[in-house]
């Protein structure tokens, strides 16, 4: 499995056309069948995996956080928890979930998570790929 970040990119760039394509399968999925294909293997692409070479994830993705969550952080930060919701924190308009919105994350440093052993479930369970229904977490 090729787990180097700027190969995996030029492959993403060449195959754009057949992504896209395997993107539309994966939407039109049966979630059960789909996980039937996933959860086998997933055991070993998580472990495969060290996320200090990469951090890509916390680069370009936005963690989810409870309510309980956004309180904690903004005390990590410093901040009352109105303004780091105001200039950190955005709500996903459909489900009201909340999200911690600036890409890169504020809290990554150097490739590695500031607040480790504070950071959100989200981010702890990340990348979920081994829980039934995981067409709807990637
Ligand atoms: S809180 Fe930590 S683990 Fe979660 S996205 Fe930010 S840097 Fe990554």
């Amino acid at each position: 499995m090729e787990i180097n970040l700027s190969k995996i990119a030029d492959a993403a760039r060449f195959q754009q056309q057949e992504l896209q394509i395997l993107l539309k399968k994966v939407i039109a999925a049966n979630a059960k069948e789909f996980d039937q294909i996933i959860l086998p293997i997933a055991k070993d692409i998580s472990t495969a995996i060290d996320c200090r070479l990469c951090a890509n994830c916390c680069k370009v993705l936005e963690a989810g956080i409870s309510p309980d969550e956004l309180i904690k952080l903004a005390h990590l930060k410093g901040l009352p928890p109105e303004d780091f919701a105001n200039s950190e924190v955005s709500t996903e308009e459909n489900t009201k979930i909340q999200y911690l919105s600036k890409k890169p994350c504020i809290f990554l440093s150097s490739n590695l998570c500031t607040i480790y052993t504070s950071r959100p479930n989200a981010c702890i369970s990340f990348p979920d790929l081994e829980r039934p229904l995981v067409k709807y977490r990637i």
